[in-house]
C-alpha cells in the first residue's frame, strides 16, 4: 500500500507515520530523513545546494526519492512524508511508480486550524545540551525548563516562536495548496481531522485506509 501524508509542521504527521509504518509493516519513508542521511554519505550534489543554502531542484529530489522507492523494503508499499511538494514532483512520483507496476492508493491530508498548530508548536523545548525534546502541553519536564535527562537550561528554536510559526503555516499552505487539488482531481485525497489524541486520529486513519483500500497488502 502506497501512502502519501500531507500536513502542516506541527500537526503529528511524523508520529502518526510511524504508526502507520508499524501497523502495516511498511516503511515510513521522510524526505528529511533521507537527505540527512544523504549528505552525511557525501552526496556533493546535494551538499553543494545546501551549503549554499539553495533550493534542492526537483531533479535532483526526484533521483533521490526514486532511488529510495526501489529499495526492496518498498516492496510492500512505504508512507511517503514530505514528498511530492509540486505537482511536477507528484507527476514524477506517478510515473515511477508506473514503472514499479504501483500507484499512491491513498494521500491523507492532516488537518488543524492554525490556532491549534501554533499552540503546539510554541509548546516545543529542546535541551541546549543534550537536544532532548520537549513539550510544555504534552510532555513537560520534570523541573520547569530544566533538562530531565542532563540538567542544563530548556531553549525554544528560533523557528517555534508564533510569528514564525504562523509564516511556516501560510508558506506550507501556498506550496500545498496546488497538490491538494491535483489528489482531490484524482479522488485519492482525504482530509483527516489532526486535532484529537495522535490516538484517536491514528483510528481515523485507518478506517479510511480500509475502506479506500480493502485489501492491504
Ligand atoms: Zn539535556
Amino acid at each position: 500500500m502506497q501512502l502519501v501524508i500531507f500536513g502542516p509542521p506541527g500537526v503529528g504527521k511524523g508520529t502518526l507515520s510511524d504508526m502507520l509504518a508499524n501497523k502495516y509493516r511498511i516503511p515510513h519513508i521522510s524526505t528529511g530523513d533521507i537527505f540527512r542521511n544523504e549528505i552525511k554519505s557525501g552526496n556533493s550534489e546535494l551538499i553543494e545546494y545546501v551549503e549554499k543554502g539553495l533550493l534542492v531542484p526537483d531533479m535532483v529530489v526526484n533521483k533521490v526519492v526514486e532511488n529510495a522507492l526501489k529499495q526492496e523494503s518498498c516492496r510492500n508499499g512505504f508512507i511517503l512524508d514530505g514528498y511530492p511538494r509540486t505537482t511536477d514532483q507528484a507527476e514524477f512520483l506517478e510515473n515511477v511508480l508506473w514503472k514499479l507496476k504501483k500507484k499512491v492508493d491513498l494521500v491523507l491530508n492532516l488537518v488543524a486550524s492554525d490556532e491549534e498548530i501554533v499552540k503546539r508548536l510554541t509548546a516545543r523545548r529542546n535541551c541546549g545540551k543534550c537536544g532532548a525534546a520537549y513539550n510544555l502541553i504534552t510532555m513537560k519536564p520534570k523541573k520547569k525548563d530544566v533538562c530531565d535527562k542532563c540538567g542544563n537550561a530548556l531553549v525554544m528554536r528560533k523557528d517555534d516562536e508564533p510569528e514564525t510559526v504562523r509564516k511556516r503555516i501560510q508558506v506550507y499552505n501556498e506550496e500545498t495548496a496546488p497538490l491538494v487539488d491535483y489528489y482531490k482531481k484524482k479522488k485519492i485525497l482525504f482530509d483527516i481531522d489532526a486535532s484529537p489524541r495522535p490516538k484517536e486520529v491514528f483510528n481515523s486513519v485507518i478506517k479510511a485506509v480500509e475502506r479506500e483500500i480493502p485489501e492491504p497488502q
